[in-house]
């Protein structure tokens, strides 16, 4: 099914995200709004996550960034199609941007749509985008400061993934300050530690994807 856009939608974030929900629920799609700082590691992450799980799903991803293709292109390249959304200086999507990519894409022939967020801890937690799922990316040399500084991007996640455990042994971060600090801003949060370099912990963040699809396609 080919979207196309009624005028209406252009104008309001909500409107525009109540309609991108509508449509994701007529075609099934499960779809999860990823955010973390720049170079958190998302785009990794979701390349290890395509090469897995494309011979069981359909999957798709849609990109943000302010400038060039690149992300969307690592992505092609682990066979999922990919639509990149340059923000042209914009530091977060909106719905309206997602609403309009949606175009690119056929949603009856997508089981999960990934949609990589602008890297940013701030701004991109405030607008719903229609996902299912909202999930941060937070990456081990960032250190502990992120979840108590950004509280607004943490309690409104409830999954974190933290990324790059394999620089574990070179860097001053505690795994259980940060449970302990995400358990106070958001107690229903999760904290998946893990890396998509070396696949530690990455079979915990397919299994919590895999039990995400089967509660939407039961819903
Ligand atoms: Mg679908
Ligand atoms: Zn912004």
């Amino acid at each position: 099914m080919k979207v196309t856009l009624r005028t209406d939608v252009l104008t309001n974030n909500n409107k525009a995200a109540e309609f991108n929900r509508e449509l994701f629920q007529n075609t099934k799609t499960l779809v999860m709004n990823l955010m973390s700082s720049p170079g958190a590691g998302k785009t990794t992450l979701l390349e290890e996550t395509v090469r897995v799980l494309a011979g069981k799903y359909r999957i798709a991803v849609i990109e943000g960034d302010l400038a060039t293709e690149r992300d969307a292109d690592r992505i092609r390249a682990m066979g999922a199609r990919a639509v990149q959304i340059n923000t042209h200086g914009g530091c977060h999507l909106d719905a309206r941007m997602v609403a309009a990519a949606l175009g690119e894409l056929d949603l009856d022939e997508i089981d999960i749509l990934f949609i990589e967020n602008v890297g940013n801890l701030v701004c991109p937690s405030g607008y719903d985008l229609g996902q299912k799922h909202k999930v941060a990316v937070l990456s081990v040399p960032e250190g502990n400061d992120k979840i108590p500084k950004y509280p607004q991007m943490f309690m409104r996640t409830e999954l974190v993934l933290l990324n790059k455990l394999d620089l574990l042994p070179y860097l001053d971060f505690s795994v259980e300050e940060a449970k302990r600090d995400l358990a106070e801003i958001n107690p229903k949060s999760n904290l998946l530690p893990l890396s998509a370099r070396t696949q530690e912990g990455m079979h915990e963040w397919f299994f919590w994807i895999e039990g995400a699809y089967l509660k939407w396609l039961q819903q």
